[in-house]
């Protein structure tokens, strides 16, 4: 079990095991209704419930994978990529897939418009995750570890990025306006498991040389981006802070103003209490008179006194309010509990906005006065809410914002200029308690003012400090580049040197080798891979006369001059191809002689099968060869004397005829003509010498046989023995009946012979089996049987037999062994048989013992 393997065990391990716990945890939140798990804290977005379950997914996922189970991790991983390409797909499209409530119905809002969604930072880190943990369960071939350290660092980046917001408060700036914002817990599930995912990719790409995966520049451009994003998130949240204290001073400003001028009024309404508490019921003509000076009328529509029975009674100015004179204000319920109220309190209280019997919108402001603790009524003013409204713009302000005022939070004023586009994501509220009632100011920026408000600096900033990054990544890069080249080339050097160092050892191995090789007679010469000589011993200094150290670094054949039976490129091919070659060279020694030699050429090669030299052993031959030619020569002598010799014999013998039958004939004409005239002893010398011419003649002709075997012979043609035979029995009929002879055979083979010469072989052997015969009568068995490449004839007598003595020498021309009286015969008959069978490529023998009967062996080439 390798290192690497181990680890990767470790990493994918804790990892995953980790996210997933903290996936499962937030799921069991959701369904336990524990908001801790869901979100950590209030003030933190709820890790969305979909996003847990990818997260569990994922934590399994990369178990998987740090476990090689390549098939689970696959699965997952295509699974969590799927699910982050759904969300994705909804942001994108605008469209709702429906999948975010789909498991788990979002109880736990953060204001947002997708409630349940997970968050689009959320989406492209879990489509990373996934298509890593994908790529990371191809086989260990087809994998570029690259990408999955790349996708690594993008969860890595969007992960820590996010916490690194929560940790500076910058939630904001981590997501795009009114975009769910992802959960703590998610971020920091997503840094978990992009740890794993960087690990795991650590691990498989570093079987590299430089010790670092070659994406590890990637990794530090990551990190780069991260630092960049968190500085520009903090440098747009800054400026964000500046827009929102510049729209908020605005909104309080407006408040201020509206509350400023409302108390005033108050004041009035409070002086005009004290003044009636303190000189008691005034008279109605110098109340209107007091009544004119406090109030500001743009706005305020009347000041009135009411009198206990909540009747409107004193109205100032009098001009256009007749509307409002002894108006019944029981008689509305909301302007009685107020009148009740500030009875109550005894303190101006405020109404809630109504509309005024003069048609206007507007509210009143009422103190109950009390002369000498007994209720007189009460000081009122009648607002008008527009004016009231639009004063708030101070005279000369050129404020372009657009103003709302709420009561309650119900609007109640709004205000916009025409053609001004506004920014109602920048508004600020500032809220005023006025005796009673709860107003809220809200502002509404107008666009260009935010763009005034608003710097590039943040972009610029964001493009400043990536090229950094970007840079770092490359050099990085090139450091991690040259630092690979140099690690390969200094493993290239040391292999080299390895190299040379065994081959120096190799060959050295081999001279040692070789020198053993002195004891050896045959010259054993080395060469290097270019003909040169590198070992030449002692055989080779006595065979070509040169000494080691004159010919060591010498192209040997140049040297020896040798003479190739092949071209010398063929050989080297043979060499390189089959690694041995077996010839005859012809060489020149030093002394200029030139001698034949029985070469073998072999490649001597290192243990990798590299080829280091090439030994040569050279046996020198030329004494076999000229004793060889010699002989050849010899034989060729022969072969033509022999044949002179036939042609003599057959010319010989030829020739002799006539003269003999000259001899013999006259000399029977002598004997005949002077039979009468001649005495006994002459008639007995004439018949000696017919017998001699007649004997003479019988030799002739046998002789005339003998030389014709292998002058006039045929051609081969097949040939059927046994119907040879039967011919050779027919022949001899009279010899066999003469003796009672019995002639058996076998079946015979059918061979390529001459027929006739085939006739007279089996005919000589079996006369001769009939005429060597005992007392028995002779019994002869001819047979035949296949070995090897021939056919074994036999010829089997029960006859005299031949003493082992004699054996070879009857067949020789001339030979018997018998005399004349006993058998008769020339003694050429076996040398026929003899030169017959060798004719045809065979041999005779024959197998015997005297006075046993003999069998005649000879073979015929099937
Ligand atoms: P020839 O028959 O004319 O004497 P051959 O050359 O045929 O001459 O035989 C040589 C000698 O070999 C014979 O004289 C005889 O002594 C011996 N020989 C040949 N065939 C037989 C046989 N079948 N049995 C015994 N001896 C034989």
């Amino acid at each position: 079990m390798d290192q690497a393997w181990v680890k990767a065990r470790v990493i994918g391990g804790v990892a995953g095991a980790l996210a997933a716990a903290m996936g499962l945890a937030v799921m069991l939140g959701w369904h336990l209704n524990l908001p801790a798990l869901v979100r950590v804290t209030p003030s933190f977005s709820p890790m969305a419930y979909n996003a847990a379950l990818a997260l569990f997914l994922a934590g399994i996922g990369l178990l998987a994978a740090g476990f090689r189970w390549s098939r689970v991790s696959l699965l997952i991983g295509g699974a969590v990529a799927l699910v982050g390409a759904l969300h994705l797909a909804e942001y994108v499209l605008g469209v709702d897939l429906g999948i975010d409530e789909l498991l788990m119905p979002a109880y736990l809002p953060k204001e947002t418009r997708f409630p349940g969604r997970m968050a689009l930072h959320m989406a492209i880190a879990l489509i990373a995750l996934g298509s890593a943990l994908v790529v990371m369960a191809r086989p260990v071939a087809s994998r570029r570890p690259l990408l999955p350290g790349l996708l690594g660092a993008v969860v890595a980046a969007l992960g820590l990025g996010t916490l690194t917001s929560y940790a500076i408060g910058l939630q904001t700036a981590s997501t795009w306006s009114n975009y769910p914002f992802m959960g703590f817990n998610a971020a920091l599930g997503l840094s978990v498991t992009s740890v794993g995912v960087i690990g795991l990719a650590w691990q498989q790409g570093k079987q590299e040389k430089t010790g670092t995966p070659h994406w590890f520049p990637v990794l530090v451009a990551a990190a780069g981006i991260v630092v960049s994003l968190v500085l520009w998130q903090a440098l747009e949240n800054q400026q964000h802070a500046h827009i929102d204290r510049t729209v908020q001073a605005e909104a309080d400003n407006l408040r201020q103003d509206l509350a400023a001028r409302i108390e005033q009024q108050v004041r009035g309404i409070e002086d005009l209490g004290r003044q009636w508490e303190s000189q008691g019921h005034p008279r109605q003509a110098d109340w209107e008179w007091d009544a004119l000076l406090p109030f500001d009328y743009s706005f305020v529509k009347l000041a009135a006194w009411v009198d206990p029975s909540l009747h409107v009674r004193w109205v100032v100015p009098g001009r256009g309010n007749a509307a409002y004179q002894d108006l019944d204000l029981g008689a509305n319920e909301g302007i009685r509990s107020t009148l009740e109220h500030a009875q109550a309190l005894r303190r101006p209280q405020t109404s809630s906005l109504f509309r005024l019997p003069t048609g206007e919108r507007g509210f009143l402001i009422a103190r109950a006065v009390f002369p000498g603790d007994r209720a007189d009524g009460f000081v009122a003013c009648f607002f008008l809410l527009n004016p009231l409204c639009s004063s708030a713009f101070r005279p000369g302000s050129q404020t372009r914002y657009a103003l709302t005022v709420l009561e309650d939070g119900q609007e109640t004023y709004g205000y916009r200029m025409r053609g001004v586009a506004y920014d109602d994501a920048w508004s600020a509220e500032s809220a005023a308690e006025l005796c009673g009632a709860r107003w809220t100011v809200r502002v509404s920026p107008p666009r260009d003012v935010i763009q005034e408000l608003s710097t590039k600096l943040p972009g610029v900033f964001l493009v400043l400090s990536l090229l950094p990054a970007f840079l770092l990544a490359l050099a990085v890069h090139l450091a991690q580049t040259s630092q690979l080249r140099g690690t390969q080339l200094a493993a290239a050097n040391l292999e080299l040197k390895a190299e040379v160092v065994e081959r120096q050892r190799a060959q050295e191995e081999l001279r040692k080798q070789a020198e053993l090789l002195d004891l050896t007679h045959d010259s054993i010469i080395l060469r290097d891979l270019h003909g040169r000589t590198t070992f030449w011993n002692r055989g080779a200094e006595e065979q070509y006369g040169w000494k080691q150290e004159e010919v060591l670094g010498q192209v040997t054949h140049t040297l020896l001059q040798t003479k190739f039976p092949i071209s010398l490129e063929e050989l080297q091919q043979k060499l390189r191809d089959e690694g041995r070659w077996e010839g005859e060279l012809t060489h020149r020694t030093r002394g200029g002689g030139e001698i034949v030699v029985a070469s073998r050429h072999v490649v001597q090669r290192d243990r990798d099968g590299t080829p280091l030299a090439i030994l040569e052993i050279n046996n020198d031959i030329t004494e076999r060869r000229r004793a060889e030619e010699d002989l050849k020569r010899h034989v060729e002598e022969l072969a033509r004397s022999n044949a002179e010799l036939e042609q003599f014999a057959y010319v010989a013998s030829h020739d002799l005829q006539e003269p003999l039958r000259m001899v013999a004939s006259y000399t029977q004409l002598l004997a005949r003509r002077y039979r009468d005239r001649l005495d006994s002893t002459a008639e007995e010398f004439i018949d000696y010498a017919v017998d001699g011419a007649r004997r003479m003649q019988n030799l002739i002709n046998d002789l005339l046989t003998y030389s014709r075997v292998g002058t006039r012979g045929k051609e081969f043609a097949p040939t059927d023995c046994g119907k040879v035979l039967e011919t050779a029995i027919a022949n001899l009929q009279t010899a066999i009946e003469e003796n009672g002879a019995a002639v058996a055979q076998d079946p015979l083979p059918i061979v390529m012979a001459d027929d006739s010469q085939m006739l007279q072989l089996l005919q000589n052997l079996v006369a001769n089996a009939v005429k060597f015969h005992g007392a028995e009568p002779p019994a002869v068995h001819v047979s035949a049987r296949r070995q090897a490449k021939d056919w074994l004839f036999a010829v089997r007598d029960n006859g005299i037999g031949i003493d082992s003595a004699h054996q070879q020498r009857i067949f020789t021309i001339f030979q018997r062994l018998h005399g004349k009286a006993e058998y008769p015969g020339t003694g050429i008959g076996l040398a026929i048989c003899k030169k017959i069978v060798e004719r045809h490529g065979g041999r005779i023998w024959v197998e015997s013992q005297a006075g046993n009967g003999s069998t005649f062996h000879f073979t015929i080439p099937a």
